[in-house]
């Protein structure tokens, strides 16, 4: 049997010293795994199209139990990635969350798009990387039967609120009013984490990424990902701890350069 569609290596594994077993996020059959005989060849084709987060053309031949790439073809490598440690590993982590989230042999176009589509977004910088990646993760959940319902305040039914408050285990709103009828974990959202977590899950795909919000929001944003991913998926992400640490390395050092800067002005 054999399979020809496009899809995104998210995860590569050396097997012996010539071959390699990736894992490909396919556009109709889901997860697809398969071996890539002679891929640290350097005469071979194969090579660079089979690379981690490379996007490319594939053709998957079964063999007993098991598939084997006879061919392939770069489509897109995502060049900005790989000269940003920062970003690739945010990228790294999508692999991961990919690799649990998606089915195999289902069709996977949207999760294929929508982690195309980040990729892309991280790569230009036209959005803030926290941005993108909190876009990704909901949306993603989303996709993967994890769709909070941010309609209004389960309680009273009402649309907004300035304290608005999301219930990570429920996935649902709870109003300032109603917040002290909860006793679960709870993340005050206001009006824009609302709003844009709204957008994240009910939008059409084409306009997925178009909205902006406060950078002081941010933050927030990104726990609410956290704890909802938590609660819901039990599993730690390497990729994800490694970004954390390499950004608040980074937002030490830009504290430490500012706090620099204006001791020097003072003097
Ligand atoms: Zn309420």
């Amino acid at each position: 049997m054999k399979i020809e569609t496009d899809g995104l290596v998210i995860r590569e594994q050396n097997i012996k010293e010539q071959d390699k077993l990736i894992t490909v996020l396919t556009r109709n059959n889901g997860i697809l795994r398969g071996f890539v005989h002679g891929a640290k060849s350097i005469k071979s084709a194969k090579s660079s199209a089979s690379g981690l987060l490379t996007y490319s053309r594939f053709s998957f031949y079964k063999n007993r139990d098991t598939y084997v790439i006879d061919d392939c073809h770069t489509l897109e490598i995502f060049t900005a990635l790989r000269n940003d440690i920062e970003k690739l590993s945010l990228a790294q982590y999508f692999c991961e969350l990919l690799e649990t989230l998606v089915p195999e042999g289902e069709n996977s176009e949207e999760q294929l798009r929508l982690a195309l589509n980040s990729l892309f977004f991280l790569c230009s910088g036209k959005r803030p990387a926290l941005l993108v990646k909190c876009i990704f993760e909901l949306r993603l959940m989303a996709l993967a039967g994890y769709m909070p319902d941010l309609v209004c305040c389960e309680e009273c039914g009402c649309f907004e609120h300035e304290h608005m408050n999301f219930i990570p285990e429920s996935g649902t709103l709870l109003c300032g009013e109603c917040i002290a009828v909860c006793n679960k974990k709870r993340i005050e959202t206001g009006f824009g984490v609302t709003r844009a977590m709204r957008h994240c899950i009910y939008s059409e795909f084409d306009k997925l990424f178009s909205f902006t919000l406060a950078e002081e929001s941010l933050p927030v944003f990104d726990h609410v990902m956290e704890e909802y991913i938590s609660v819901h998926i039990e599993r730690k992400f390497k990729a994800l701890d490694f970004y954390k640490q390499l950004r608040s390395f980074s937002e030490n050092i830009t504290k430490y350069i500012d706090d620099t800067n204006n001791k020097g002005s003072d003097d």
